[in-house]
């Protein structure tokens, strides 16, 4: 064994002995966002494994407080508490230095080992000068996608602000070996001890995590590796601010600002067993697509508009599809009807499996949305040669009333291409909620107008449309059905050229958010 052999057999015995648990290097998972190839300003989700050395790596517990102003607040750092504190125990076994910091509160811990340990580390200087606050560093990120500027407590009426915090929450233990700070001593006592990687935690993530000089712009300016860990923050941000989406949506729309501007995430899996934590009241909703016609390319404009509009804020989406052949009436994924908020549905005389029927059935007999394009009005109503195929037992089935029954259409034919659509707000209708932001002046239907009146009296016309010479047809309605009041949305639009007009893209999100009882952005929003 020669020398430089030995030397490293050495040290890997002496390292790995001087850990209680978890001896080696730490695993982690990095995601971050990377500009897509060719700098179209996209950025996409990029996954790596990084292996770190524990005695090399910090933790940062950012104002875990006992008490914020806001008593949601206070309720969500109590809530994730635990899970950071078993993620803490791990790190802590494996060798790397824990740092509690709850800013503004260390009178409570003034004569604590974990205070005289941060306090004796020496001054030194920093490659950046530290400073109390670092705000939005327009050199390197753009702002916020969260206004925060109320404070942005979610509770109404809403918490009054103030500092009732006295100390960390009791639930972060701290043990002997970890150091208590609120300031730039966290970064000397890293110094001191050549640390090079750090894993920020803790809240509120559009405001301290990110800006205290113990925060994630001040460490990434001094050089260190360091990461977020993305299930156990926070944000303080009001879902009736801009852009107008649930808490969790807010928190994660700054989790990717992290990733895309300032540094990679990790997930507490890294460190415990279990799946990353979610707060209980985070829960998403699931929108299903069910598409299987042949005319209007909503095969591809449906999913393009998920995607765009829908996937942001924060909403599960599935597909249920069919081909675009006409006898075709198999169709792939329809047992994920079953968990959905909303159907959005986009077919055109379609058999299906009479299990599809009955989960559609079901749907609305639950009480959930259905939101109907174009076609939809005959999406199950099968005609020609095809109905040989509805052979009693043989599994598949029509819903040929689905258009009186459940939209309370009537759907009899259509009049030729020809000039577009005209198309205004009904007096009546004037301040539903989907039509919000809409205006009717601004679009035309791209597609042939629908004959579709008389309606059922119990649909609520939004917007009707004229060409030339012919009766005025509603255009959208809205209705509710069954005994628990389905939430159901129609429209006859719907063309593939529509898609490209705002004023229909707005109508149509409002339309799918109304469905499933979500909030619906002011008329101003994005
Ligand atoms: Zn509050």
């Amino acid at each position: 064994m020669n020398s430089s052999l030995l030397r490293t057999w050495f040290l890997v015995s002496v390292s790995a002995g001087s850990f209680a648990v978890g001896a080696g290097p730490l695993s982690l998972n990095l995601r971050d966002r990377v500009e897509a190839p060719g700098g179209s300003g996209s950025f996409e989700v990029r996954e790596r494994r990084a292996e770190w050395d524990p005695a090399r790596t910090a933790v940062v517990l950012c104002d875990m407080w006992d008490q914020h102003w806001c008593r949601s607040a206070t309720a969500r750092v109590a809530e994730m508490a635990p899970r950071m504190n078993a993620v803490i125990q791990a790190a802590r076994r494996a060798g790397v230095l824990i740092i509690h910091c709850p800013s503004s509160t260390l009178d409570f811990y003034r004569d604590s080992p974990g205070r005289k340990l941060a306090q004796s580390a020496p001054v030194v200087e920093a490659r950046v000068p530290l400073q109390g606050w670092c705000s939005l560093d327009r050199t390197k990120e753009p702002a916020l996608p969260i206004d925060d500027s109320d404070g942005g407590c979610d509770d109404w009426p809403q918490c009054a602000q103030g500092s009732p915090w006295k100390r960390q929450i009791a639930a972060l233990e701290i043990a002997p070996g970890d150091a208590i700070t609120d300031s730039a001593e966290a970064y000397y006592l890293m110094r001191q001890r050549g640390i090079e990687n750090v894993i920020v935690m803790g809240v509120h993530l559009n405001m301290c995590v990110l800006g205290r000089p113990f925060g994630i712009r001040q460490l990434v300016a001094q050089g260190l590796n360091v990461v977020l860990m993305r299930d156990l923050t926070d944000t303080m941000y009001n879902s009736r601010r801009r852009p107008f989406v649930s808490h969790f949506v807010g928190t994660d729309l700054m989790v990717a600002h992290v990733e895309q501007h300032w540094c990679p995430t990790v997930t507490s899996a890294d460190f415990i067993d279990g799946e990353p934590f979610r707060f209980a009241a985070d829960r998403r909703k699931t929108v299903a697509l069910l598409v299987g016609e042949n005319e209007y390319r909503t095969w591809e404009t449906l999913p393009a508009f998920a995607a765009e509009e829908l996937a942001w804020r924060g909403y599960t989406l599935k597909a249920v599809t069919s081909s675009t052949r006409t006898d075709d009436f198999s169709w792939d994924n329809w047992a994920a009807l079953k968990d959905a908020a909303v159907i959005v549905v986009s077919a055109r005389r379609r058999a299906m499996p009479d299990g599809m029927r009955a989960l559609l059935r079901a749907h609305l007999a639950a009480g959930r949305g259905l939101v109907g394009i174009r076609t939809a009005s005959h999406a199950f109503a099968v005609r020609g040669p095809a109905r040989a195929e509805l052979v009693p037992g043989a599994g598949l089935v029509e819903w040929a009333d689905f258009d009186p029954e459940v939209f309370g259409g009537n759907y009899h034919g259509h009049h030729g291409a020809g000039p577009e659509t005209s198309l205004a707000v009904v007096a009546g209708a004037v301040g539903h909620p989907v039509l919000t932001g809409v205006s009717a002046e601004d679009f035309t239907g791209h597609g042939s107008l629908y004959q579709v009146a008389p309606l059922k009296p119990d649909a609520t016309v939004l917007l009707q449309g004229t060409i030339p010479g012919q009766p005025t047809e509603p255009v959208a309605w809205v209705r509710t059905y069954g005994a628990r009041h389905a939430r159901v949305f129609y429209t006859s639009l719907g063309h593939a050229e529509d898609f490209a007009e705002p004023s229909f893209r707005r109508l149509f999100l409002n339309a799918v958010l109304w469905a499933m009882d979500e909030p619906i952005p002011p008329a101003a929003a994005p």
